[in-house]
């Protein structure tokens, strides 16, 4: 199968990542950021041993900055699938300088890898809605799992405002496949605010999202969008709009 790809080229800054930051703008950031500062440190208490997965996205750097202004005791972690653009990589390595924390890095099953490239190719991911679905399920499910065992709730940077799939995002939720609480802090943020809060305290931030990249996830399924078209748009372009998650936030359907 064929996939073509549309990328815009130019380097020009992409005016979302750069909202002015005018006195209600301000405000509405210094209100959300005290509402979820203090809902992390409740977090904290009702589950000590909470972790934090950082997607490594505008959103879950800004979370980082609240965890670590103030010195909250949440483990961050990310998964590595192996697959993702350089500017990520870059991104970690900036921000444990910046945060001088280190994020604790989850690999996918090298074997199950192996056998899933040698059976199917490459970049197999292109050729069917099931073959993406399991090469995300080796490199993120399978380690997103792994990370969440033994956990009491995990929190993510997810927002209401992102996609169609994720507009009834509640701030709390019973994660049911990995059986334990998922904490949404940032659901009711707006884009401006998240990148207004990274603009007020200079959040380290992926540098593809200058480039019109406004979701970031695997270098071969992630492409750049056009102005106007919706946030999740340039993830996995090639497949029907309703269906894109990658199985870390799918919700388990308990009626048969
Ligand atoms: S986003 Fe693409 S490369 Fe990454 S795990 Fe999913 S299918 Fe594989």
């Amino acid at each position: 199968m064929s996939i073509e790809v549309s990328i815009i080229n130019n380097k020009a800054s992409n005016p979302a990542t750069l909202p002015t930051l005018t006195e209600e703008l301000r405000q509405s950031i210094l209100r959300k950021t005290e509402k979820t500062s203090l809902f992390l440190k409740q977090a904290v208490v009702e589950f000590p041993n909470v972790t934090f997965a950082n997607s490594l996205g505008a959103e879950d750097m800004v979370l980082t900055d609240i965890i670590s202004r103030g010195s909250l005791p949440i483990e961050i972690f990310s998964l590595d699938t192996g697959r993702l653009p350089k500017e990520t990589y870059d991104l970690i390595t900036e921000a444990e300088s910046h945060y001088q924390k280190k994020f604790k890095i989850y690999f996918p099953n090298f074997e199950k890898v192996e056998d899933y490239v040698n059976t199917n190719g490459i970049n197999a991911f292109y050729q069917s809605t099931d073959l993406r679905k399991a090469c995300c399920f080796i490199r993120k499910v399978e380690p997103l799992t792994r990370a969440l065992a033994s956990k009491q709730a995990w929190i993510t940077g997810m927002r209401a405002e992102q996609s169609k799939t994720r507009s009834d995002l509640p701030f709390r939720e019973y994660d049911s496949s990995n059986k334990l609480e998922k904490l949404n802090p940032l659901s009711d943020w707006t884009e401006k605010e998240i990148w207004g809060y990274i603009r007020i305290h200079s959040v380290p931030y992926n540098k593809l999202h200058d480039e019109f990249y406004p979701s970031i996830g695997c270098a071969p399924c992630t492409r750049a969008i056009a102005m106007g078209e919706d946030i999740r748009a340039g993830r996995w372009w090639w497949e029907d709009e309703n269906g894109k998650e990658c199985g870390l936030h799918v919700k388990q359907n308990l009626n048969p």
